[in-house]
């Protein structure tokens, strides 16, 4: 008996499962197939993202309903049209050896007579999202008063996208005696709510941590001038040359803005707001998805859609009115057990903001200092030197090597790699060179930020020292565990170590200058898991911060927006929604 058989499922589920080449079921199968089948309950199961929560409550609803009867018995919401459509084809091909069983999708942005017509012809399970689901009853088209099981998919979702009203009145339209099976990746008040309201003991399981993912997040902010929002983006951006971002802003009109803007000078960004077609906002989710573009600037509603697990950055590029907004923004990152950070770009009236969020999600933010563009060049100089070395080599380049070494003779080893550099490095260098501090002077006297977690305000002047290490997130770094590293190799205490800033394959720290021999030497010949820990003085002493801070901040002759054409690759399209289309490769066009 194979295990699946050994949950209860009968043949034609078992023969789909053998199709569908599943070996053995996961965890949250094993627990939810056995107590749907044997019973008839409400549960709550709560699973992270791809742990197979389709086919947990997808096999014990196809094997309970009866496809003989076309009257609808099932019914799932989901939040996105994307979902809605994966499971529905996930369904079908649960069910493909049962004839009769219909499994019709419905949602939003499409057409609406269409879905009506398969409903129409019968369907036993529908799949929806709320918005369409309720618009759908609204009309009388599609009629839930006798379904037996309702689900509940990805709940927290749905509770993030403020989908709570509709919900409500799509249950209100069901009967009492139905089941309710709810499925969630994490547990928040408010899915804590539905159970509570709209469910009768139901049982629970659990498959990992309860709450896992909920804390994977980093709030930062960054005060600036109301006018240097855009510049302090860019440098956001350029700082983290692998950024994969969702950038919010509060209209749609600022929205496009942005975009263009970002496009304009070179960035792989696209639009994502309410003014666009259907069609126009698929483009953009799917360039997205292929990571084509790696800065998706869009506005709370329309971000309501987007299902993408990986992103690492949320940029608050405008703060929203509600405090609960910046809840569902910085959930679009740190999903599925990665970590990621949520930024916020301030002015200083907009600071007592940040207060009321912190008490809201009871965390703490980091005060943040932008980068200046000195710190910016050296980032993404090392950045093309890790890409450089990471490269994988295309062989054909071998056929034409003898005539490269022609046009390259006589050019040394050091020569040829700062030349190969300076390729990228010079146009940035060009743009950066002279860029002013876009941190706000605090002008009452209280010199610099506050220090706060992890961090510490510029060291009194007479001695910080900046160093650069060879290791960052691609060793499974990350601030924290980098300063431990450090602290514990150098026997430094707690504050001895700052200003940690952890790069995908190199990281930055500073120490006060008494520490730089002990450092360098610690590190002279230094491996970890065989390989050499290499510590070096940056050649920007301080870091971002003190090298501008005494520079004039006036004038606004040397602002980044004078400066804005700098990118060979200025999109001809500067008007066009997205750019992924054009540039294939990921990072093209962000140096
Ligand atoms: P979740 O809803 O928990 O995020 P999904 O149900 O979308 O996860 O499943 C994630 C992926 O894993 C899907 O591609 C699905 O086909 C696959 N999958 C589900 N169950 C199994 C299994 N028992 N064995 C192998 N793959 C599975
Ligand atoms: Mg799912």
């Amino acid at each position: 008996m194979t295990k699946f058989e050994a949950l209860g499922l009968e043949q034609s589920l078992l023969d789909a499962v053998t199709d569908l080449g599943f070996e053995n079921p996961s965890e949250v199968q094993e627990k939810a197939i056995p107590i749907l089948l044997e019973n008839e309950t409400d549960l709550v199961a709560l699973a992270q993202t791809g742990t197979g929560k389709t086919a947990a409550f997808g096999f014990p609803l196809i094997q309970k309903i009866d496809s003989s009867s076309r009257t609808t018995q099932g019914l799932i919401l989901s939040p996105t049209r994307e979902l809605c459509l994966q499971i529905t084809n996930e369904l079908k091909l649960y069910s493909k050896y049962i004839k009769g069983l219909n499994t019709v999708a419905i949602y939003g942005g499409a057409s609406i007579s269409e879905q009506a017509k398969q409903i129409k012809r019968g369907a036993q399970i529908v799949v929806a999202t709320p918005g369409r689901m309720k618009d759908m009853i609204g009309r009388g088209i599609v009629d839930i008063s006798k379904i037996d099981y309702c689900i509940l998919d990805e709940a927290d979702e749905m509770l993030n996208m403020g989908f709570y009203e509709d919900i409500k009145d799509i249950l209100s339209n069901t009967p009492d005696e139905k089941f309710t099976w709810l499925f969630s990746a994490t547990m928040p008040k408010e899915v804590a709510t539905i159970a509570k309201k709209f469910m009768h003991h139901p049982k629970e399981i659990t498959v990992g941590d309860k709450n896992a993912g909920a804390t994977t997040v980093q709030h930062e902010y960054y005060v600036v001038g109301g006018r240097d929002r855009y510049p302090t983006l860019k440098r956001l951006a350029d700082t983290n040359p692998d950024i994969f971002s969702v950038v919010f802003c509060r209209t749609k009109r600022d929205t496009q803005k942005v975009a263009e803007k970002l496009i304009e000078d070179g960035y792989n960004a696209g639009a994502l707001h309410g003014d666009l077609s259907q069609n126009q906002r698929d483009l953009v989710m799917n360039a997205f998805r292929k990571k084509q573009i790696q800065m998706l600037v869009a506005t709370d509603v329309a971000a309501r859609g987007i299902d993408v697990d990986d992103i690492t950055h949320v940029i608050n590029y405008q703060l929203p009115d509600e405090i609960e907004t910046y809840t569902h923004r910085s959930g679009r990152t740190g999903r599925a057990g990665k970590s990621g950070i949520s930024m916020v770009i301030v002015t200083r009236s907009e600071l007592r903001k940040i207060k009321s969020i912190e008490g809201k999600i009871k965390q703490k933010f980091i005060a943040k200092k932008i980068p200046t563009g000195m710190e910016i060049c050296e980032i993404q100089l090392y950045h093309l030197a890790s890409k450089i070395r990471d490269t994988q080599i295309n062989e054909e380049v071998a056929n034409y090597l003898p005539a490269i070494n022609d046009v390259l003779q006589g050019i040394d080893r050091d020569e040829l790699i700062k030349k190969i550099i300076s390729v990228e490095f010079s146009r940035f260098y060009n743009y950066y060179n002279k860029a002013k501090d876009l941190n706000t002077v605090d002008t009452d006297g209280h010199g610099e930020r506050k220090r706060s977690k992890g961090e510490r305000g510029e060291a009194s002047s007479n001695g910080s020292v900046r160093y650069f290490i060879n290791v960052g997130e691609k060793d499974d770094y990350d601030w924290m565990s980098l300063k431990d590293f450090l602290k514990d190799t150098l026997s430094l205490g707690r504050d001895d170590v700052y200003r940690v800033d952890v790069k995908d394959s190199f990281s930055f720290f500073n120490t006060d200058a008494e520490h730089t021999e002990l450092i360098l030497q610690t590190f002279s010949d230094f491996k970890v898991d065989g390989r050499f820990v290499n510590v070096e003085v940056s050649k920007n002493p301080g870091g971002s911060g003190r090298s501008g801070r005494d520079r004039s901040r006036g004038g606004g002759k040397d602002r980044d927006r004078s400066r804005g054409k700098r990118r060979d690759r200025k999109s001809s399209h500067g008007k066009s929604s997205h750019s992924g289309k054009r540039r294939s490769k990921k990072r093209d066009g962000f140096f």
